[in-house]
């Protein structure tokens, strides 16, 4: 409906609020197929696209959109539906057997699991869905079917693409197979919008998969600055509070690595550059800590110990501490105990820890790839290298080793570049493309 007034026997009449402006929906189907919200990140399939999904559906719910979350049932004990929190629920759809199935298997459950959220909703009243909000190029080829299905618009976002993986792959890493490229393409073709994180994804979107710049929206994920922020002491007396309560010594040098042990997010190119650091600055040895937060995930489950003997190889298991992935309270600890997080990723759609790091006052080091020079802004709330050498790794590591002052000056800008991330944010940008997506397949009608 346009703003137009209409004229009706020489009087002007102006339409009602309803009619003059943009319906947002009410109820959105949001589909989450490979991995559910309700797991913990940080190691397997679950790491930022279920903080994501978790964090916007809370928002979304909270500016009065309904969201429900349709996922793979992965164990026989899950009950049919959860709630989530006020206004999002979590539904198990049964696709093939619940255990032992890896997400390389899924293709082959689609037909199963778009069975399933159709069942879902049969008993529903026409309309109940207003929208499809798909997550990932799986859940994507769900949604172009169910859309279609309910005549409702599909808003899909990638979270990472097989082109864009392939094209900066780690060495020996494996590529992506051909059907997901193929299975991308689709779905970027039958998505009414299409939401990239970055300016820079957008670009890809058009780029590798064709898409049309019209129906690319960059919406920035936020990050939970009600849970990742300095500690009220302050940044400073917050880091030592921190360490205290993870065991760790005071005065340490501790470059953190946090999210999935796999090829692609690079942690060996953390723990050469230590090794390299240290060839240089052996007296180092007594005052670092190096802590790997997270499980092995992707092609990274083929070597699960291979870090734990790359650090022995290297010669470093006794600095490096490996942890088990943790829930994001605890996890906060971590990056305020930290005097940088090191993200040397090969490719990142944006780079989530590099934000709540830096929103708990701790710079970051980063590869500059793919979101990452947006999440960090370099020079200023940490440092950006270029390529994968750990030689930089280490010259960037040396600068924190040298100015003791450096992670406290570099965190106090880094929790306020942080600051313009929020989830409200994200929540209401991703609320007007529903909008503009809802309003666009009326015109269609
Ligand atoms: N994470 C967590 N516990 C851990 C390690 C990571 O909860 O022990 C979370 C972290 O807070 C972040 C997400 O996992 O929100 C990882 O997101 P990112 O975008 O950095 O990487 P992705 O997994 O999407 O590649």
């Amino acid at each position: 409906m346009t703003r137009r007034a209409l004229l009706h026997g020489g009087t002007l009449l102006v339409p009602p609020p309803q009619l003059r402006l943009p319906r947002r929906p009410r109820r959105v189907a949001m589909l989450s197929v490979h991995t559910s919200p309700l797991h913990q990140p940080g190691t397997g399939d679950a790491g930022g696209m279920n903080v994501y999904i978790v964090e916007l559906a809370r928002r979304l719910a909270a500016i009065g959109i309904e969201v429900e979350i349709f996922t793979r049932a992965t164990s026989a004990a899950l009950p049919p539906s959860v709630e989530l929190a006020p206004g999002v629920l979590v539904r198990h759809v049964a696709a093939g057997p619940y255990e032992g199935m890896a997400k390389e298997d899924l293709p082959a459950q689609l037909c199963a699991f778009t069975h399933g959220v159709t069942q879902a909703w049969a008993g529903r009243h026409p309309g109940h869905y207003d929208l499809v909000h798909s997550h990932y190029w799986l859940s994507g080829q769900v949604g172009r079917l169910t859309a279609e299905r309910w005549g409702v618009p599909l808003v899909h976002a990638m979270h990472t693409m097989a082109k864009v993986k392939n094209a900066s792959l780690a060495e020996g890493d494996t590529p992506e197979p051909a059907h997901r490229v193929l299975g991308e393409t689709q779905v970027a073709r039958a998505a009414d919008r299409l939401i990239a994180n970055t300016e820079k994804e957008a670009q890809e979107l058009l780029r590798h998969y064709d898409a049309d710049t019209d129906r690319v929206s960059v919406v920035h994920p936020g990050v939970n600055l009600e849970r990742f922020r300095p500690d009220a002491s302050g940044i400073e007396a917050g880091r030592a509070a921190a360490r205290t309560r993870l065991g760790l010594p005071q005065h340490a040098l501790i470059p953190l690595f946090a999210g999935r042990i796999q090829p692609l997010k690079a942690p060996d190119v953390l723990l050469r550059a230590v090794a390299r650091l240290l060839e240089e600055r052996p007296q180092l040895r007594e005052r670092i800590v190096v802590p790997v937060v997270g499980g092995p995930s992707g092609t990274g489950l083929a070597r699960p110990e291979g870090l734990q003997k790359l650090a022995a190889c290297l010669g470093i298991s006794d600095v490096v501490l490996f942890r088990p992935p943790v829930g994001q309270d605890r996890l906060a600890d971590w990056y305020r105990a930290a005097s940088v997080l090191v993200m040397p990723s090969h490719s990142e759609s944006f780079g989530l820890v590099a934000v709540e790091a830096q929103a708990c006052g701790t710079p970051v080091i980063a590869a500059e790839v793919g979101g990452l020079p947006v999440a960090v802004q370099d020079g200023v709330s940490g440092v950006l290298v270029p390529g994968h050498d750990p030689v930089d790794y280490a010259r960037a590591l040396l600068r924190f080793a040298d100015d003791p002052t450096l992670s406290a000056r570099m965190g106090e800008a880094a929790a306020r570049h942080a600051r313009s991330f929020g989830w409200d944010t994200a929540a209401a940008a991703t609320a007007d493309v529903y909008t503009a997506a809802m309003r666009e397949s009326r015109q269609a009608c």
